[in-house]
């Protein structure tokens, strides 16, 4: 029997993106379910184009103004209205029509235009972890504030949300996030010294992003999704762990006090948690390989190595001092991480460069936008001068 569902209205935030182009597959296969109103993007107007011409929303937007002005020329001939600049992509999260937003951009980038959805009185699907990191008490205050949802993507997440369904907050002893490990894993330190980012770009699990892929190299990815843990979740710190698991086939686990432990398994697939996203409380029927655990035979775990990704310790360090410390963080790892991809630091000066920006900074709380912005800001401009001062 065909299960009858309610059209859901859904704007993507980051559409032409790794996660973006995972949901659209998604509503591809469920056109009945899902009408998109809304896509955006950065700068890639060829790419939007071909998705407007799919999916047919009512609006788009690209953050890059020229790229946006060539997008009206390409849909001259469609029925869209198109936006352009971070405003306008924050002005289609807030759509009207719009029930779900997806808030997959990469990056600080997301903070405005997810925050403004979340404003609106959207149910959020939340991948892009940035954001939380930056401003995670802004962002839950004004979800609560809204009534509003915030169901998560990121594959951890996920998995814990799935592992403490049906069970009681007061009997978790602690949550444990797992790790990949990433592209570099088994690297002496002076192999990572000397790391390309081509090198790095080189996931064993997961295609994503540049950006997450990096993080993933450097286990910043790690100290953000402790951060994200830390607000979606609404768990101190002292009971978030760290577990690397190389396969990517646990996704996370949670013990309970009894010291039971639940977890969540898949092949690493990020239409699985997404779908779930999508239609929680219900599950989708994806037509995808189903998990073989016979040929996979081993999986293997192993303590973090802080000496050579100190990044994971970071994401703790600038949690436990609060306030605009995570964002000051987030911010000099956005530039390092570009700096590396772009006009060549070294791998080892990504946490350098955030470590040094962070004890620069002197923390401030954040009450409002502006604060966590302006923490941005400044933390971009403390960590550009550090670049400038290793390539000049
Ligand atoms: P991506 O680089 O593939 O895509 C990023 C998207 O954001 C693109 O559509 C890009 O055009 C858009 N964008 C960039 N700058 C923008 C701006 N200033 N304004 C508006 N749009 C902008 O990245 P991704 O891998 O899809 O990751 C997206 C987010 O999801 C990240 O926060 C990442 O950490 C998180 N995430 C990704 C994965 C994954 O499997 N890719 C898994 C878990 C979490
Ligand atoms: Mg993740």
């Amino acid at each position: 029997p065909v299960l009858e569902h309610a059209m859901k209205n859904i704007v993507i935030l980051g559409s032409t993106g790794s996660i973006g182009t995972n949901t659209l597959d998604i509503v591809d296969r469920f056109p009945q379910e899902f009408r998109v109103v809304g896509l955006t993007a950065g700068s890639n107007d060829e790419k939007l184009e071909a998705q407007i011409r799919k999916f047919r929303p009512a609006f788009a937007a690209l953050a890059n103004e020229a790229a946006a002005a060539r997008l009206r020329d390409r849909c001259a001939d469609l029925p869209v209205k198109i936006l352009a600049g971070n405003e306008g992509v924050a002005e289609v999260a807030q759509s009207q029509e719009a029930e779900l937003v997806i808030s997959a951009i990469v990056g600080g980038a997301g903070l405005l235009p997810t925050l403004a959805a979340i404003r609106a009185g959207k149910q959020i699907a939340l991948a892009n972890k940035e954001p939380m990191v930056m401003a995670g008490a802004l962002m839950q205050a004004e979800a609560k504030k809204h009534h509003v949802r915030i169901f998560p993507i990121d594959s951890e997440h996920s998995a814990i949300f799935q592992s403490l369904e049906g069970h009681r907050r007061e009997d978790v002893k602690r949550i444990i996030l797992t790790a990949s490990g990433g592209p570099l894993w088994g690297f002496s330190r002076e192999q990572l010294q000397d790391v390309s980012p081509e090198r790095a770009l080189q996931h064993p699990n997961w295609k994503m992003g540049s950006k997450i892929t990096i993080d993933s190299a450097t286990l910043m990815n790690k100290g953000l999704e402790v951060i994200e843990a830390r607000w979606l979740f609404d768990i101190p710190e002292t009971q978030i762990e760290v577990l690397v698991h190389r396969e990517s086939i646990i996704h996370s686990l949670v013990e309970y006090t009894d010291r039971s432990v639940i977890a969540q398994l898949g092949l690493p697939d990020m239409r699985t948690p997404i779908s779930y996203a999508m239609r929680y409380p219900e599950r989708m029927p994806l037509d995808l390989p189903s998990l073989d655990l016979t040929a996979i035979s081993t999986l293997t775990f192993f303590k973090p190595d802080h000496d050579r990704f100190p990044c994971l310790q970071l994401g703790y360090e600038a949690l436990r001092i609060g306030g605009t410390m995570p964002a000051t963080m987030n911010a000099a790892n956005e530039v390092a991480v570009e700096a590396f991809l772009q006009s060549g630091i070294r791998f080892l000066d990504i946490p350098d460069i955030i470590r040094s920006t962070m004890e620069a900074h002197a923390p401030r709380p954040i009450d409002t936008l502006d604060d966590a912005l302006d923490a941005d800001r400044q933390a971009r401009d403390k960590a550009e001068s550090l670049v400038h001062a290793l390539t000049r």
